[in-house]
């Protein structure tokens, strides 16, 4: 009728310009991930589990501890389950555990947290679970059961790695539990100038992709601590230093057909889309706002590019 004829031009249609670089969306709470499907994003570039672990108001290691390691692999699977549902078979990428250990305090475990002078050099990320295996053991158990129940378009992400040796061993931890990392899609984030310089060692480590972490890396690039608002003016992911250690790794990635990605912040960023398109970027990962405004970005500077290819 009427209304739905109305319905259909409303401005705010998704209308999803096709591109040949893939516009993913960025989901931080698994309860957005039906407002973050509806963009038409091509996937989700990066899937935050720290907030399905901080609300369970228990550290992974207090499950642990309790002997109810089953029930935190369940919030596990049912958390990402939401977003794979929702996205499926579209692909959604899940970071594996990356808090800084001032977010695990408020939990009950959490006074078995380190107290560190500065958490966001300390124990997170991969560093972490190669740490804890026990606990990083779990995640993975989780990531296979998704794996049982048929959510193949789920992929794993690992943070904050500095080298392929940080990745060969969560590969052999990936395999021990039973993941086939031959045949799953899995990665690792480019969040330090240390992973970045060691981009041809990754590329040939076995990842299908890096993503970079802009909001990390630009934070260890310019030595900049991206929440202390006293040098907010001077946090630039537009650094020219931030920007080759980006394209290096791109070319680099390129060679070794591993896949390049961004989800920091910075990937919402017009100035910033423009330059990864340019560099050959395979995708681009934008907050859920952002994707359309990304979309119509890439396309225009696809076009661009192709009419000075031409020429
Ligand atoms: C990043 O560092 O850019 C990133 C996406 O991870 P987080 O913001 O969670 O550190
Ligand atoms: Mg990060």
């Amino acid at each position: 009728d009427d209304e739905d004829a109305v319905e259909q031009v409303r401005p705010d249609t998704p209308v999803k310009p096709m591109t040949a670089t893939e516009v993913k969306v960025n989901v931080s709470i698994p309860s957005a991930a039906e407002r973050a499907a509806a963009t038409g994003a091509d996937g989700v570039g990066l899937l935050r589990i720290e907030h399905v672990i901080l609300s369970l108001d228990k550290t992974p290691e207090k499950f642990i501890a309790d002997n109810s390691k089953g029930e935190y692999i369940e919030a596990l699977v049912e958390g990402v389950r939401t977003v794979a549902d929702e996205f499926y078979p579209r692909p959604v990428r899940v970071r594996t555990l990356d808090a800084p250990t001032d977010e695990f305090r408020q939990l009950e475990g959490g006074e078995d947290e380190p107290v560190e002078h500065n958490p966001m050099l300390g124990y997170r990320g991969i560093r972490r679970s190669l740490d804890k295996p026990e606990a990083f053991r779990h995640e993975l158990d989780a990531f296979r059961k998704l794996y049982e129940l048929g959510y193949d378009n789920v992929e794993i992400m690992l943070p904050l790695i500095n080298d392929a040796e940080d990745i060969h061993r969560a590969k052999r931890m990936m395999k021990d539990v039973g993941i086939d990392t031959n045949k799953r899609t899995w990665g690792a984030m480019i969040e330090t100038p240390a992973a970045a310089l060691s981009a041809d060692a990754i590329a040939k480590s076995g990842v299908d992709f890096v993503s970079f972490g802009t909001n990390d890396l630009v934070q260890y690039t310019l030595a900049i601590d991206r929440n202390n608002e006293r040098v907010a003016d001077r946090y630039e992911a537009m650094h020219p230093a931030v920007l080759d250690l980006i394209s290096d790794t791109i070319d680099v990635c390129r060679e070794h057909n591993v896949s390049t990605s961004i989800c920091g912040q910075a990937g919402s960023d017009p100035e910033m889309v423009r330059y990864l398109v340019e560099e050959g970027v395979t995708s681009i990962s934008a907050n859920i706002d952002a994707v359309r405004d990304v979309q119509h970005e890439v396309k225009r500077v696809e076009q661009r590019l192709l009419l000075e290819s031409v020429r």
